[in-house]
């Protein structure tokens, strides 16, 4: 089986949805804290617990023949991180430590990891690789960063076999509209226009319009949520298939979108049109983060299905439908 912690949150749920399908069975781990009961797929085993709670570990180590781990579970809010650190390193960086050590223990020594952009905080190129230097300007990114490390240590040491993910902007919902992004509180770009499309906010505010960039807006690299969990899938293929595998990638569809690009999608999918305010730069925001996905589409043969119209259309099949997200 394989153990996806964090798999009742927005990118975990649609990786466990996505491993359902395609046969592997699923023991989902989550504490609750910001993922949805009604997100996790009724064919997966479902265990309410922190992943750096050592009983609960060790029950589901001992209970379920587990053979690789994907963790999602992390606090992921830049501004909080900033604010409060403790809380970043504690639950994403000392709680990992606690499951890596259990998945160890129960010898289990594949484990996906997911990471972020954030880990190279203000980039000097125009194309991420994964070789452009990692320089988190931020707790959250370097709390991902920390984890990377102490995952390739673990290689060393223990012989763990690893594939890092470092996303850049997962957007959009599952085809099927059954699950989708429910963050309470919203702070991601495409769910705040969706909303206020949807009448549930007065406006949107563009945080600053004076970056370098072609309209003066930030540029993002938007990838769909299920071309983000078909990525897990072929790494997870790859590690049952490797003992040995110390991969990093970066996802994303290698176009940039700009703020105000990202409203104007949104106004052509709903035909609906935004109130929108220019308000200040958000503290911490790179004026661009693209990726260059090259090396998972030459190891993997991944390839993104979904186009930027696509993802915004699902986003906003899944809003209009669950206009107040998850029941529960
Ligand atoms: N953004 C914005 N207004 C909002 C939310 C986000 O202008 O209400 C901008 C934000 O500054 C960034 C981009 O939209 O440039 C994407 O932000 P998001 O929080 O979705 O993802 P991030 O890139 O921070 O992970």
């Amino acid at each position: 089986m394989i153990l996806v912690v964090g798999g009742a949150g927005y990118i975990g749920s649609h990786s466990v949805r996505e491993l359902l399908d395609q046969q592997y069975q699923v023991v989902v781990l989550d504490n609750l804290s910001t993922g949805h009961r009604d997100a996790v797929d009724s064919r997966a085993v479902f265990v309410e617990g922190n992943l750096g709670d050592l009983e609960v570990l060790n029950h589901v180590f001992s209970t379920y023949q587990i053979e690789a781990v994907m963790h999602f579970a992390a606090n992921s809010l830049v501004g909080e991180s900033v604010i409060n650190p403790l809380k970043y390193y504690q639950n994403n960086v000392s709680a990992t430590l606690t499951l890596l050590e259990v998945m160890l223990q129960h010898d289990v020594k594949k484990f996906i990891f997911s990471s972020t952009a954030a880990t190279y905080g203000i980039p000097n190129v125009d194309l991420i690789t994964e070789g452009t230097e990692t320089n988190p300007i931020n707790p959250y990114g370097q709390s991902k960063l920390m984890v990377e490390k102490v995952i390739h240590d673990c290689h060393l040491a223990y012989g763990l076999s690893y594939v890092v993910l470092r996303y850049f902007n997962a957007a959009g919902a599952h085809v099927t509209g059954e699950i989708g992004e429910d963050h309470t509180p919203e702070s991601h770009l495409i769910p705040i226009i969706l909303q206020h499309l949807l009448g549930q906010r007065e406006n949107i505010t563009v945080f600053g319009d004076d970056y370098s960039t072609h309209d003066g807006t930030c540029i993002r690299d938007y990838i769909h949520i299920t071309d983000l969990a078909e990525a897990h899938i072929l790494s997870l293929k790859s590690l049952l298939e490797n003992n040995q595998l110390t991969e990093t990638y970066n996802l994303g569809n290698g176009q940039g979108y700009s703020v105000k690009e990202i409203i104007e999608m949104c106004e052509k999918v709903t035909g609906i049109k935004a109130n929108v305010i220019i308000g200040d730069r958000r503290p911490g925001d790179p004026a661009s983060l693209i990726a260059s996905s090259e090396k998972i589409y030459n190891n993997l043969h991944w390839k993104t299905k979904y186009n930027l119209e696509e993802i915004i259309q699902t986003a906003w099949n899944w809003h209009k439908n669950n206009p107040i997200g998850f029941q529960k």
